[in-house]
């Protein structure tokens, strides 16, 4: 069960892909649409295959140069 979920702004994102290099759960994606800035956003799986999921580590917010991601723990 996963333990957390994150949100991505993605018209805020930069598409640096920081956030999906470090995330430990590979929870993270490329989005296939463009955001209103042209860039290919970060996305959050929320059904991985594995189904393990997030488990709110903060790894990806932490490290998102634009302050573009939240993450919360499941309830
Ligand atoms: S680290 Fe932040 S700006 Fe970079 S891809 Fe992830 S959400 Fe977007
Ligand atoms: S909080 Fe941790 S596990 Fe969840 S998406 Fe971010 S880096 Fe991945």
């Amino acid at each position: 069960m996963a333990k957390g979920y994150i949100k991505i702004d993605r018209d805020r994102c930069k598409g640096c892909h920081l956030c999906i290099d470090v995330c430990p759960r590979k929870v993270i994606e490329v989005s296939k649409e463009l955001n209103k800035t042209g860039y290919a956003p970060a996305q959050f799986i929320e059904k991985p295959e594995d189904g393990k999921g997030c488990t709110a580590c903060t790894m990806c917010a932490v490290v998102c140069p634009d302050l573009a991601i939240e993450v919360y723990r499941a309830k």
